[in-house]
């Protein structure tokens, strides 16, 4: 079996003591990409250094998370622009909205996701899309710079049915986290995901964040999420949409190929 994590923050300080152990133990769970995310300046470019010393496992992309958005300036762009162009760098993101925390202010947001969504119909990349709390203006915002650009995934998806109609109507994908093995919080992403038509649905840790709440307790690096819990979200998925463990690993990780361009 074969699985995809389109969303992993390997650059975050909790993967520095062990990232060759964590790499490891993916590969043995069968998580044959790892996407690795970025999520500001200069996190998007440790991602390509981290994707080039992995060049079989790990794609990286270039992004300024909305929590970060009052960072954006137009030197970001140009950075990104020039750095776009190294062929492990497969999208654009993380950009969209959180009005959940506001660590940046809303229109301080709605620029810097505005200016990625621009830079990346100018260069033809995919988008990686965050959406907290703010699905109407992210909706309105992605609307006008669909049509512009290649394919689009909002990640982590935890919004209601009205919203993810939305995002299926304008053609994008959905990446779905251990956020729906939450027994409280995941009970609305549980009744959704078997909506999302197959060809559409993608799978992601998320991982250091977000760890699986059904994992068992007492893990050696505690609450820390990992790539090699991607199969046991994955499991969690293929039961709520009755399908077979392994024909789930095989349309998500067929669907991340074609959305990033990976090679078989
Ligand atoms: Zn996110």
């Amino acid at each position: 079996m074969e699985w995809t994590d389109i969303c992993v923050n390997l650059t975050h300080d909790s993967f520095k003591r062990d990232l060759d152990a964590v790499v490891e133990r993916a590969a043995d769970a069968g998580v044959r990409w790892l996407l690795v995310t970025g999520s500001d300046e200069k996190e998007s470019g440790r991602s390509i250094q981290l994707a080039e010393s992995y060049p079989e496992r790990m794609r990286a992309t270039l992004g300024v998370h909305p929590h970060h958005a009052s960072q954006w300036q137009d030197q970001t762009g140009y950075r990104f622009a020039e750095d776009a162009s190294h062929p492990l760098v497969v999208a654009m993101g993380e950009m969209g909205l959180d009005y959940y925390r506001n660590h940046s202010t809303p229109a301080a947001q709605r620029h810097a996701f505005e200016a990625q969504l621009e830079l990346a119909a100018d260069l033809g990349k995919p988008v990686f899309l965050h959406e907290r709390e703010a699905s109407h203006d992210f909706g309105d915002i992605l609307q006008r710079y669909r049509d512009r650009v290649p394919a689009a995934v909002v990640h982590c998806f935890t919004s209601d049915a009205h919203a993810l109609d939305r995002y299926l109507e304008m053609d994008c994908h959905i990446g779905v986290t251990g956020w729906v093995c939450d027994e409280r919080r995941g009970q609305e992403l549980q009744a959704l995901v078997p909506r999302i038509p197959e060809d559409r649905l993608m799978l992601e840790t998320d991982a250091p964040y977000l760890l699986p709440r059904t994992l068992p307790k007492g893990l050696p690096h505690g609450r820390r999420n990992e790539p090699a819990f991607l199969p046991h979200i994955g499991e969690h998925v293929a039961r709520l949409r009755d399908v077979s463990v392994d024909a789930l690993a095989r349309s998500t990780t067929a669907n991340a190929r074609a959305f990033y361009g990976l090679p078989e």
